[in-house]
């Protein structure tokens, strides 16, 4: 991958805090506008946790748009399904095979990967010196009429920054910050099983059409997906289930389980699901899914601080596209900046009289308002599809044609969005505010 262009001469000075997907994709891109960046991030190193992850044609979009060499990164590890079709398949009756719904992804759509390959690939793209590891967000600081943010940390030291973007995921604490408290997500009564299977293995058993490509088994009280990762040399398994109770750690979202636990849960599907939960290895994790959907954020801004990606609009993942909404958020910022940034980099020094504050908060708020909904109803959508999935909506139930309509508009909503006139509603959004503040 090429160079960076040169930030010496950047106007602004960006925090981001966290480094996930939604971080460092947003940092790259406000790096390639040549805008000065540092990630704060509490762990010691980069990591992601879980195994793999996919990416819905909107998403492949918003990479290109906010910066094409997070796209040429997800390229590099990722695995081409052997059709184009996303495959949904009844997995609740004893028939085995019985296809619900099949949608056409398009030349290389909604392709999987390892995380860390993924996320390898982007900090191979990273500068040195733009992340500070070890350094756990405590509080802000912005007050009206002073020059920057300030960020403290929980080991007592602190930073600046003209702007602060919270990307520090579903426990966000640029979030407290933003809008208190309350919003906190909440366990969805769900939870699900990952794993990985040898392809030889499962290949063996399943066949090929079933392990190129992406399927989705749904069925009662649980809904498995699985597709392709690692150059297709394993198979990712995600297996949900619901689960009456309460989620035990609220701080944790993961707890060990085993794979009987996973055979048990599985108990009333077909003969094709139930040998992809035996190929899992004896000892699993399981995974709680929280999600916004009781306490959506009601604005993801305060003044020059913003949240983005987890930390903003936590969905269940059902519909894989947590991750992708965080790149067309990012996609978002990093224009809206690039424009305040070039701006106040044409401003004689002197003439500085807090205008680069108000066009930040004036750009914050043309994100908000054109992120926000879209968001809100992702959170949205997600809930109700596991429920779906799972044969819980009382209208839809198990009936294969009324279960892919809903699919059907829900997925081409997410993945046909048009990026580029998302990008032109930012751009006329915030024209006008510039012209109202007398600022165009
Ligand atoms: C089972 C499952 C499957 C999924 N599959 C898909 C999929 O296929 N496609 C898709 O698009 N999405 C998927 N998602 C959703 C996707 O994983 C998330 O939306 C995405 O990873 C969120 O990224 P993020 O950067 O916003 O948050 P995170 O990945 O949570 O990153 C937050 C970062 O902030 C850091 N941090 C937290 N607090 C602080 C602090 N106080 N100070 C400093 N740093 C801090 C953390 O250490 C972390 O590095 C899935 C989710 C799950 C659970």
């Amino acid at each position: 991958m090429g160079s960076l262009p040169e930030s010496g001469t950047s106007s602004l000075d960006v925090a981001i805090v966290g480094g996930g997907i939604a971080g460092l994709t947003l940092a790259l891109g406000l790096l390639s506008r040549g805008i000065k960046t540092t990630i704060y991030e509490r762990g010691r190193s980069f990591r992601e946790i879980g195994a793999g992850i996919g990416f819905t044609p909107n998403a492949e979009w918003a990479m290109k748009v906010l910066d094409p060499r997070i796209h040429a990164a997800f390229k590099q590890v990722t695995v081409q399904n052997g059709t184009d079709w996303f495959i949904w398949m009844n997995g609740g009756s004893e028939e085995d095979g019985a296809v619900l719904h099949k949608m056409y992804l398009g030349e290389r759509g909604f392709e999987g990967c390892a995380r860390a390959e993924f996320l390898d690939e982007l900090v191979k793209s990273m500068p040195e010196g733009t992340v500070q590891f070890s350094k756990n967000l405590a509080g802000i600081v912005d007050e009206e009429g002073q020059d920057k943010v300030v960020l403290k940390f929980a080991d007592g030291s602190s930073a600046e920054a003209d702007v602060v973007i919270g990307c520090d995921g579903i426990r966000s604490r640029v979030k407290q910050f933003v809008v208190g408290e309350h919003f906190q997500a909440t366990y969805t009564h769900k939870y699900a099983f990952r794993g990985l299977i040898p392809m030889e293995t499962a290949y063996a058993r399943l066949g090929q059409d079933k392990t190129d490509t992406r399927h989705m088994y749904l069925g009662p009280d649980g809904h498995a997906l699985t597709f392709p990762v690692a150059g297709g040399k394993l198979l990712n398994v995600v297996a949900f289930v619901t689960d009456p109770d309460e989620w035990p750690l609220p701080e944790k979202f993961t707890a060990p389980a085993s794979k009987t636990d996973a055979v048990k849960a599985f108990a009333r599907f077909n003969p094709t699901v139930r040998a992809i939960i035996d190929m899992l290895p004896d000892e699993l994790n399981k995974w709680a899914v929280f999600d916004t959907y009781d306490h959506p954020a009601p604005t993801f801004i305060k003044g020059r601080v913003c949240i983005s990606g987890d930390a903003a609009h936590a969905a269940a993942p059902y519909h894989g596209a947590g991750a992708g909404f965080a790149i067309e958020d990012g996609a978002v910022l990093a224009y809206l900046l690039s424009v305040v940034n070039d701006r106040d980099k044409a401003l004689p020094a002197e003439e500085d009289d807090g205008s680069k504050a108000l066009l930040i908060r004036k750009a914050l708020e043309a994100y908000n308002a054109v992120r926000l909904e879209r968001a809100h109803w992702l959170v949205q959508t997600s809930r109700y599809i596991g429920d779906m999935y799972e044969w819980q909506d009382p209208i839809v139930g198990s009936d294969p044609k009324k279960c892919a309509d809903e699919i059907d508009w829900r997925c081409r909503k997410i993945w046909h969005y048009d990026i580029d006139a998302m990008m032109k509603e930012t751009k006329e959004y915030f024209t006008k505010q510039l012209e109202a503040t007398g600022s165009s």
